[in-house]
């Protein structure tokens, strides 16, 4: 499994921000709040500074949002094979209703039509759980017999069955101990094999010896072909070819009007990839991108995080296009200035360490689009690439995506989360100054030095924790981040201007790990993304190393629980031993350790305390996730010498969710018949 490396944002994005952090902003009629269904509320961002990008900046950035968006259906189509054909049925059916749309049947509908375009497919897309209709099957008969005869659906049983038989493909990545992850597992990463198979199959692949391995299966779908196992491969030509042929359309004209020879070596490199289908090249590529650190520009384009492989290897097709904050980039650059610092006294045993940290370049970025996997739903902060042995020759590019979370902070603005769930005003005065700043600096540490620190040990295998590796590693990050958070080191570099600051970052860490990221799960169920396990495992596992001094306290007010941080220096030697540990675990490939850490304090769910959280969210109408329309950009034309000339790129913030959904449906679906 690569090294997984974007942050989510945690359930807690509820704070009232400070003045100071309310600077950069000039307080317009902005409107965040899109559209709100489900568990769902969708915002738009501001992408500040793109006007005051050069013209070829910006036609930059046009021609690789058209390569970011067009790909939207190869992530649908990853995330389920019915996931196209059923999206197609429910447009259908929502633009050719002629009835009544106060009708309940038809606002079951809708909510659910929103719920599978916020997902890119029929599973939810952090629980992985196949959404349920509210609406009758006789409504959904009635509505498809209406279509018109070209747009009959050919498999309407098996798209009857997805939408109302919860037995059918009820999960998309499936991560209980013990069952065959890959039969279980609706996602389309696999066909046709078992897990056994699927190991055996990639077993045979890798060699011990080789130290600059490719990313086995990144870019293919593993398949039986006339009973054989076959790695049907992404590319020009092969899966996703008509999709693939017009990302590649425009990368080429985009190439035209990069900033520099060295960024259009990198987007030349990236079509390379796409028509080849070679791993090999895309190494090339990851090495060419992570070593452009001079273009404002960026983008991510292709096969990127492994979370949706329930082993840990497939790629989801992702696009961001960004570019720098200049000025916020002076934070982490600051950061990655002392990144050694970082490393040599790091509580880990020293073997563990690296003797030498290889370019961390962090970055503040505002982001231009989000596409594929990282929309609706984004990471705000991203880490790349994933394969261990570039990260360790050539470093990493890390990135904070600002834009992202203030547009997060400010539509939070007063919804009521501190007052219910804080204990004290001491508490929430501290959240309310310094929350905003140590969020952010929490984000930049375990981006820019949390993933990248740390070595393994000769000839351990970077896959041997498994199918707990990703949470694993996930612990690993966020406990670098948090121990470093409260060191005297980031007031001496200016970074922080309260030595008690840090506190406003634990106390929110360790109530939203033991307490109100719960209300993201459903009564009885466990907890299972990794990012929500990594935060549930430090804070229990913090709470109970804590007990005999009373470090964390969990108390009762009029029989609501708060929790209660009795000694906060404590609570940082506790991280110092956790990170000790999970390096440790990392480094040797301790297998067995880490599977108990997280099966005895990541998993599993107080009932008492989960029925107590969601009853008390909901008097607060705060909706458990959050996602993002985009931004239009256009071409804005002239005729110039009896020539059509670009004069300028202009971008909107107009467009709902609907429409911005309809309209990527209607323009962006090569793979859809
Ligand atoms: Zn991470």
């Amino acid at each position: 499994m690569s090294i997984i490396s974007k942050i989510l944002p945690s359930a807690v994005i509820a704070l009232t921000l400070s003045s100071n952090a309310m600077a950069t902003n000039q307080n317009d009629n902005f409107n965040y709040v899109v559209d709100r269904f489900a568990d769902i509320e969708v915002l738009r961002y501001k992408v500040p500074g793109f006007e005051q990008l050069s013209l070829q900046q910006k036609q930059l950035i046009y021609h690789l949002t058209e390569a970011a968006i067009t790909g939207r259906d190869i992530i649908w189509d990853q995330n389920c094979k019915y996931n196209l054909e059923l999206r197609s049925l429910l447009e259908n059916i929502y633009l050719n209703y002629k009835g009544d749309r106060d009708n309940d049947d038809f606002k079951a509908f809708e909510t659910y039509l929103k719920q599978v375009w916020f997902a890119n497919g029929v599973h939810h897309h952090y629980s992985m759980d196949k959404f349920r209709p509210a609406f009758s099957q006789k409504f959904f008969k009635k509505q498809v017999e209406a279509l018109p005869e070209a747009q009959q659906p050919q498999n309407i049983e098996v798209l009857t069955q997805l939408i109302f038989d919860p037995e059918f493909m009820p999960k998309r990545v499936n991560q209980a101990e013990g069952e065959d992850l890959i039969v279980t597992s609706a996602c389309n990463l696999y066909d046709g094999v078992t897990q056994a198979e699927v190991e055996e199959y990639y077993a045979k692949l890798k060699s011990p010896n080789d130290t600059t391995p490719i990313s086995y299966g990144l870019n293919t779908r593993l398949t039986k072909i006339d009973g054989v196992v076959t790695e049907q491969t992404y590319e020009l030509g092969g899966l996703y070819s008509d999709a693939i042929q017009r990302i590649i359309n425009h990368l080429f004209q985009a190439s035209h009007l990069a900033e520099n020879e060295h960024q259009k070596k990198v987007i030349m490199s990236l079509i390379e990839y796409y028509k080849s289908g070679n791993l090999r090249t895309f190494d090339e590529y990851s090495i060419l991108w992570v070593n452009d650190t001079q273009s404002q520009v960026d983008f991510i384009n292709g096969f990127i995080e492994s979370y949706g492989d329930p082993l840990g290897m497939t790629g989801a097709w992702e696009s961001i296009v960004n570019f720098k904050n200049i000025e916020a980039s002076q934070r982490t650059e600051i950061i990655s200035d002392n990144a050694q610092w970082f490393e040599d006294n790091s509580p880990i045993d020293p073997r563990f360490r690296k003797a030498e940290v290889k370019g961390v370049s962090a970055k503040v970025i505002t982001a231009a689009i989000l596409a594929g996997d990282a929309y609706p739903a984004t990471p705000i902060g991203i880490n790349l690439p994933n394969a261990n042995w570039i990260r360790a020759q050539h470093g990493s590019k890390s990135v904070t995506i600002e834009n992202i979370t203030q547009a997060y902070d400010e539509a939070s603005h007063g919804n009521g989360f501190n007052e219910e769930f804080v204990i004290d005003d001491y508490t929430r005065d501290l959240m309310n100054r310094y929350l905003f700043i140590t969020d952010n600096l929490h984000t930049d540490l375990h981006e820019c030095l949390g993933h990248g620190s740390g070595q393994l040990l000769p000839g351990v295998d970077p896959d041997a924790l498994k199918a707990h590796g990703s949470t694993l590693e996930e612990t690993r990050a966020d406990l670098f981040a948090l121990y470093y958070l409260a060191d005297p080191k980031l007031v001496e570099l200016g970074l922080l201007d309260n030595p008690d600051a840090y506190k406003a970052e634990y106390y929110k860490y360790i109530l939203n790990g033991m307490m109100t990221q719960l209300m993201r799960i459903e009564p009885g169920k466990d907890v299972e993304e990794a990012h929500m396990r990594n935060r549930k495992l430090i804070a229990e596992w913090a709470y109970e190393m804590g007990k005999a001094e009373n470090v964390i306290e969990l108390v009762e007010i009029n029989g609501k629980h708060f929790i209660k941080i009795n000694d906060y220096d404590k609570l940082r030697d506790i991280f110092a031993q956790q990170l000790f540990e999970i390096q440790r675990i990392k480094s040797e490939g301790d297998y067995e350790a880490g599977r108990e850490l997280v099966e005895k304090y990541a998993v599993k769910v107080d009932p008492a305390i989960h029925n107590e959280v969601l009853e008390r969210y909901s008097h607060l109408n705060i909706a458990p996730y959050k996602g993002f329309v985009n931004p239009t950009y256009t071409l804005v034309i002239e005729e110039k010498d009896d020539e059509a000339v670009v004069v300028d790129v202009k971008i909107t913030h107009g467009e709902d969710f609907i429409n911005q959904m309809l309209r990527y449906s209607r323009d962006y679906s090569p793979l859809t018949k």
